[in-house]
């Protein structure tokens, strides 16, 4: 693990590559990022294999999540297309214009959940703006970084652009301190989120820094049962329900029972190991069977029973749970209102949508909200009201495609603007403002 000398001379090597860098115009640094985007699509399996084997994924699960990458990728390259500033004649013969500048050396903090998607979320938009970046990657999935770091050099990318320095809290430590990094980007749980934009902001610097969720789906009874059951299984248990845009509370309003039947019955037919994929330590398995327990005894009623599934033929070393479903869980209770990051669904029973809406209002997160419903008035009212900042219409997972941007409210999210998206493109740079006169003036205004 690198020290503060360490992370000091990365961060001063960073600063001299970024002054040349930052130079480049835009469409020449393009260039290096289409080509980044080649060799990432013909490093796909490889990349998704090594992803599924550091962090437990399934290998389609880790290939989505580069996909998902590429595609801001495919964004940060039309910016060059589509980010034209903007210029106007103020006053006759005055012009003033917006530029985009890039704001020099810039840091991001990773997650173990997604180990290429979410560094991919900033690596392309912050350098195609003219950055340097500094990536310290989760310290539990540290190989797929290695990987993207080489596809960028051969992409053509000077030395110093990326750097990417492994360790956990003191490493993050000295890179938010360290005076050349002007921006941080962190992507994590919320405790670790806080301190990360609680230390930037307090030495002037900016922070986006988005944390953990406890997402709410809706469930009306006019819902297609079908649609409700794929859409609701799936999004708890993929990623073995270890992403921040997981289902975790089912508020089920009303009569819904072939609807929870399907949601059961999809969930008992996933295949260890082919459809789910594994939890990240042994110790998270151990406080999620103890969470389990707790909600029992709080009153849930355990409907399908993860803990009781056996590991997959020939992988009884990993950390396993399966799907599990509490029912009638209470609202603020822990299994309402704790992030468990798991394969765990709490059930909450609403007579009606107002309780619902109440129920996911309580929240301390806002990352999605999703409704499942036939009626367009009702999905209206849920993406009206809802307080988190994705809100899904029949979909369990409502991740927006880019160039729609990705970000959540309250404690999901400390800072302004969105980590992807056209809603990053301001965190990630400064506009400048240029005011031009070349012509004399022969008459005067108030401004002249
Ligand atoms: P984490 O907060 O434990 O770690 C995130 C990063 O912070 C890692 O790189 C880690 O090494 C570093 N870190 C750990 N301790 C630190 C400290 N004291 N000071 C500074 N940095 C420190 O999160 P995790 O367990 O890797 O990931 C899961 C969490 O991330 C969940 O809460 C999940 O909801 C959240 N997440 C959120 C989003 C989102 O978009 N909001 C996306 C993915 C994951």
């Amino acid at each position: 693990m690198p020290g503060p000398i360490q992370v000091g001379q990365a961060l001063e090597a960073a600063h001299a590559a970024q002054l040349d860098w930052g130079r480049w115009p835009l469409k020449e640094r393009a260039k290096v990022l289409f080509n980044f985007r080649n060799i990432l699509l013909r490093e796909l399996d490889e990349i998704s294999r090594l992803k599924s084997s550091e962090s437990g994924k399934t290998f389609e699960e880790g290939r989505a999540g580069l996909l998902k990458g590429i595609e801001v990728l495919e964004f940060a390259l039309s910016i060059q297309n589509l980010d034209l500033g903007g210029r106007q004649e103020i006053s006759r013969g005055v012009s003033c214009e917006y530029r985009r500048e890039p704001l020099g050396v810039v840091a991001n903090i990773t997650p173990f959940n997604f180990p290429a998607m979410v560094p991919m979320w900033t690596i392309p938009i912050a350098l195609a703006l003219g950055n340097a970046y500094v990536w310290k990657p989760s310290d539990k999935t540290p190989l797929t970084a290695r990987k993207i770091g080489d596809a960028l050099l051969e992409a053509g990318l000077p030395a110093g652009l990326l750097t990417i320095l492994h360790g956990a809290g003191p490493t993050v430590e000295a890179i938010i301190d360290h005076p050349k990094v002007k921006a941080v980007g962190f992507v994590g749980s919320t405790k670790i989120a806080k301190l990360v934009y609680q230390r930037g902001t307090h030495l002037g610097k900016r922070v986006l820094a988005l944390g953990g969720a406890k997402n709410h789906i809706v469930l009306l009874p006019d819902a297609n049962s079908e649609l409700s059951g794929k859409g609701i299984s799936d999004s708890f248990t993929g990623c073995a329900g270890q992403r921040c845009m997981a289902a975790s509370v089912l508020l089920a309003v009303g009569e819904v029972k072939t609807h929870m039947d399907r949601i059961v019955e999809r969930a008992s037919s996933l295949e260890f190991g082919k459809d789910m994929g594994a939890i990240i330590t042994k110790a998270q398995v151990e406080f999620l069977r103890e969470a389990i327990g707790r909600a029992e005894k709080a009153g849930a009623k355990v409907i399908l029973d993860g803990r009781k599934a056996k590991p997959p033929a020939g992988m009884e070393g990993g950390n396993w749970l399966g799907p599990t479903i509490l029912d009638n869980v209470q609202p603020g209770s822990e299994a309402a209102a704790v992030e468990l990051f798991g394969p765990v669904l709490s059930v909450i029973r609403c007579k009606d949508l107002t309780e619902a809406l109440d129920v996911a209002a309580t929240s301390e997160y806002g990352n999605a909200c999703s409704v499942f419903t036939s009626s367009g008035p009702l999905a209206e009212r849920v993406a009206r009201e809802a307080t988190a900042g994705m809100v899904g219409i029949n979909i369990g997972v409502p991740v927006p495609r880019e160039p729609f941007s990705f970000g959540g409210t309250n404690a999901s999210k400390f800072g302004h603007g969105d980590i992807t998206g056209h809603h990053s493109l301001d965190f990630w740079s400064n506009i400048k403002k240029v005011t031009t006169k070349w012509e004399k003036q022969t008459d005067s205004t108030w401004m002249s």
